[in-house]
């Protein structure tokens, strides 16, 4: 059955091209796809480790897992999609000469902004007409329920897709100082829920005493957790400390399939990540019985929209228990947005137009009311104040009469009604069902 390209095992590359090794599709061959992808995993220097693979059972697992995505909605494949690829433009030829394959992210905020705005002359429209089309001449703050701290760039993984650009080789770190005002902030604050993210948040000095003072004060607190660091050398007993503090864990798990996920992750992440959640699951971690919360976080291995947030989450709790045993509560699909490391990638592969067209012709206004940046505010590594993570990677600070602030100088009551910053990478937060922290948003 896998040793001729029949229609069916067209359909299995089609998918794995999904992954970095997208153009080895045309040696229509299964050793030249793995090579590629191989190549190209090995220049990301992952820190996460390389895991033993074996090639028996690879092919009908993928097989089975297209079908199945196929089934639930996932639009079509790349790159035999039908995302019409424009010819590139100047610009874009200019950016790609100066992005090194393999490197960490070369493009500034600024110069990211400008790429995004340029888009305009093939997506019709920019994200702030589309608003205004709507009914909503600027987006505005509500009340504010979330802080979402990004407590640094530094991670154990160096994931392909990562907007932050995180990695081992970072440094940028919150200080105790900053993590102090952060916590006088809640202590002054309405907020109900504080929001840890990174890299890796809890390779940050000062993650535990956030935690625990968070707790303390009465907050829910979520750690944005990427799995492999509970099995790192120095972090082993993180998992009971989360357990004994009651904080949710949203842990990255782009699908319930090794081949695919290593491709987005890096190599040996999968295995991790299983085994690390089994860790969580005995402590009690979404199991029915046990309050405490892991929720998973699906992203689209390519260039497609999420699909179904219910429906998948269905696949992967049956997916993940039949083939290992473990559990979760809630599954999150996230888009993958056009800044940083992701934005670099669709510009080497010459589909950063095709995929922001593919968001502005899937903009969806019956997200607008929900979007995240609405209810949350997002506090970098120096303690400035932003609008979302991904304005942080783009330096779009929210102004408070007309000036950046520090979380050290600020109060609730201030954001009621202030603007959103937005750009066209809001496309990411509005196609289709729409996607945030929470997930999926209608
Ligand atoms: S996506 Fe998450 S786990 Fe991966 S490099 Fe970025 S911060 Fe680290
Ligand atoms: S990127 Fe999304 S969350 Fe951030 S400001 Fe735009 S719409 Fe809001």
């Amino acid at each position: 059955m896998v040793h001729h390209l029949d229609f069916t095992t067209h359909i299995r590359l089609a998918w794995h091209a999904l992954s970095d090794g997208w153009h080895a599709l045309r040696n229509d061959g299964w050793h030249a796809l793995r090579n590629e992808g191989r190549g190209q995993q090995s220049e990301r220097s992952n820190a996460a480790g390389r895991g033993d693979e074996s090639q028996a059972g690879r092919v009908d697992v993928v097989d089975l897992h297209a079908h199945r995505l196929a089934a639930l909605g996932v639009p079509p494949l790349f790159p035999s999609d039908n995302f019409p690829t424009p010819p590139r433009t100047d610009r874009t030829l200019v950016t790609l000469k100066t992005i090194q394959p393999g490197s960490a992210a070369s493009l500034s905020p600024k110069s990211q902004l400008t790429i995004l705005g340029d888009v305009e002359r093939v997506v019709g429209s920019g994200f702030r007409d589309r608003l205004d089309a709507c009914g909503h001449p600027e987006l505005r703050r509500t009340t504010l329920q979330t802080l979402q701290i990004n407590v640094g760039k530094v991670c154990n993984q160096t994931c392909s897709h990562c907007h932050v650009d995180a990695g081992p080789t970072r440094r940028e770190s919150m200080s105790a100082a900053t993590a102090t005002a952060v916590l006088d902030f809640l202590g002054r604050s309405r907020v109900t829920s504080l929001d840890i993210t990174g890299g890796a948040p809890e390779m940050n000095p000062n993650f535990k005493r956030l935690v625990a003072e968070s707790r303390a004060l009465g907050k829910r607190v979520i750690d944005r957790c990427n799995l492999t660091i509970l099995l790192a050398n120095g972090f082993t007993d993180l998992p009971q400390f989360l357990a004994n503090h009651a904080v949710e864990i949203v842990a990255s798990l782009p699908c319930y399939l090794e081949e695919n996920c290593d491709a987005q992750r890096g190599n040996g992440v999968f295995k991790k990540s299983i085994e690390a959640i089994r860790g969580l699951n005995r402590l009690g971690y979404g199991r029915p019985d046990s309050p405490l919360q892991l929720n998973l976080v699906y992203n689209p291995v390519g260039l497609g929209l999420p699909p179904n947030q219910a429906e998948l989450e269905t696949e992967y709790r049956e997916q993940l228990l039949e083939r290992y045993g473990i559990r979760f509560n809630r599954l999150f699909t996230i888009t993958n947005m056009p800044v940083s490391r992701f934005l670099e990638d669709l510009l080497r592969r010459g589909k950063f137009e095709a995929y922001l067209q593919h968001l502005a012709a899937s903009f969806n206004p019956a997200t607008i009311e929900d979007l995240m940046c609405r209810s949350l505010l997002s506090i970098d590594w120096q303690g400035y104040l932003f609008d979302c993570d991904f304005n942080q990677m783009l330096d779009l600070p929210t102004l408070v009469d007309g000036q950046r602030r520090h979380i050290s100088e600020i109060d609730d009551g201030e954001f009621e009604s202030l603007p959103i910053a937005t750009g066209n990478h809001c496309f990411g937060c509005t196609a289709g069902c729409g996607s945030g922290c929470g997930g999926s948003l209608t």
